[in-house]
């Protein structure tokens, strides 16, 4: 699930983005984000510049079982993604992606990642065989799928701990890290 994160120093608050809501983010006078998420409005309202107050707003769309967040605005808002302005007043969200409003310089991220869990194997079509063992994995078998290139691993406990197989601290494909605390890999902290 995509959220969407603000720091303040070392504090990090993060907003999940559900797959129904449409979210709107507001910038107070003083440069502090506000978020607000629930049903989409009317769009007459969108991009209306109430005295001290900027917002824009996110309107998910499902694509291949995936959500897409693009960031709508309009004429007359100053909106930047990565520092660039927002061309045409929508911008598709990409994962740590920077949003700013006007040249403030604080900025709201964008971050689609997954933290990492363990689920039931979901099942698949085709046999998905393990990236460790290279054995299949069975429908519910407790598997973790790697957020950072989404390869299955076992990590069954007291069983196959494929994932965490003696202590490996990465994903073998992409050096995603194997925490299972379901903290994100990357938080604007770090960068
Ligand atoms: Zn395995
Ligand atoms: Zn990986």
């Amino acid at each position: 699930m995509a959220h969407l994160c603000i720091a303040k120093g070392d504090d990090v608050s993060l907003l999940p983005l559900g797959r129904t809501d449409s979210v709107e983010v507001r910038m107070r006078n003083g440069g502090e984000y506000t978020f607000h998420s629930g049903p989409a409005k009317g769009d007459q309202k969108l991009g209306t510049r109430k005295a001290g107050s900027r917002r824009l707003v996110l309107v998910p769309w499902e694509e291949a079982g995936k959500l897409k967040w693009p960031l709508i605005c309009s004429r007359g808002i100053e909106a930047y993604v990565n520092g660039a302005p927002v061309i045409g007043g929508l911008h598709i969200l990409a994962d740590r992606d920077a949003i700013t409003l006007g040249e403030r310089a604080s900025a709201v991220f964008f971050l689609d990642e997954d933290p990492t869990r363990i689920q039931p194997f979901p099942g698949a079509r085709d046999p998905v065989k393990c990236r460790r063992c290279r054995t299949p994995i069975l429908k519910g078998q407790a598997a973790v799928r790697c957020p950072g290139c989404s390869q299955w691993y076992h990590q069954e406990t007291g069983g196959k701990e494929c994932w965490t197989y003696k202590d490996a601290k990465h994903c073998l494909q992409c050096r995603h890290p194997t925490s299972l605390d379901g903290t994100f890999s990357w938080t604007p902290a770090r960068l």
